[in-house]
């Protein structure tokens, strides 16, 4: 099945004129009964350089590791997005602000599914941050420098002077993981100044991702609860 992309021409009461830019395939379809269409609303705006440079640089980071000349692993990239998405071809010396967007999450989920060292740099702003910090959790990488070298996992939020460092429900505290040398910076500066130089905050996880990341068992996330329960009563 084929996906257009068009232009909006006008619109009179619930009539709309489109221009569509393959107009050959579209009429072939119309000969075969396809008469019916759904639409994806796009805004006019065009991809920033930022991302621009931001996707080519993670293609190179991707094609470099799996050893790739960048041309020949853009396309393959390009077709698994399609594949997943349902987007259209498109080019990134044009293509929409949106696709441009889906394709970077993309690009950044890939690095991360398959441990591929990629550079951090304009991460924050070209890819959702809370999912950044997610994601770096979940496969143990500094959220600042994306090292996975000597990763720690650090609590935003201070656990209390005099409180039993063994003694901690991890699900209450927003976590982010942080290289050696950043979780040192995060300390010297503080939670507040560290923030504010890197554009994130820690996320609270779910049960079953504190367990599969070894922070809390099964039996102590339980035995937190049934002290909640007694204290409540
Ligand atoms: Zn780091």
């Amino acid at each position: 099945m084929n996906i257009y992309q068009s232009e909006l021409k006008n619109v009179k009461g619930d009539l709309i004129t489109l221009r569509v830019n393959d107009i050959q395939m579209f009429q072939s379809e119309l000969k075969r009964g396809y008469i019916a269409y759904d639409l994806t609303p796009h805004t006019a705006d065009k991809l920033s350089d930022i991302q621009r440079r931001k996707a080519y640089a993670m293609i190179h980071d991707i094609a470099d590791y799996e050893g790739y000349p960048d041309d020949v692993k853009k396309i393959t990239l390009k077709e698994q997005f399609r594949a997943i998405t349902g987007y259209p071809k498109f080019s990134l010396s044009d293509c929409k602000k949106d696709v441009a967007t889906a394709f970077i999450a993309f690009l950044v989920e890939y690095c991360f599914e398959y441990d591929i060292p990629f550079r951090f740099k304009d991460l924050t702003n070209t890819f959702d941050t809370q999912r950044q910090v997610f994601l770096c959790l979940v496969h143990k990488r500094c959220t600042v420098c994306g090292t996975t070298e000597s990763v720690e996992i650090n609590h935003e939020d201070t656990v209390g002077n005099g409180m039993n460092r063994n003694h901690i429900d991890h699900r209450n505290h927003r976590l982010e993981a942080l290289c050696h040398w950043h979780h040192f910076e995060f300390h010297t500066v503080g939670a507040e100044s560290f923030a504010k130089k890197y554009h994130f905050h820690g996320v609270k996880l779910k049960d079953e991702e504190i367990v599969s990341l070894g922070l809390m068992s099964w039996k102590q996330i339980r035995e937190f609860d049934e002290e909640y329960r007694r204290e409540n009563k």
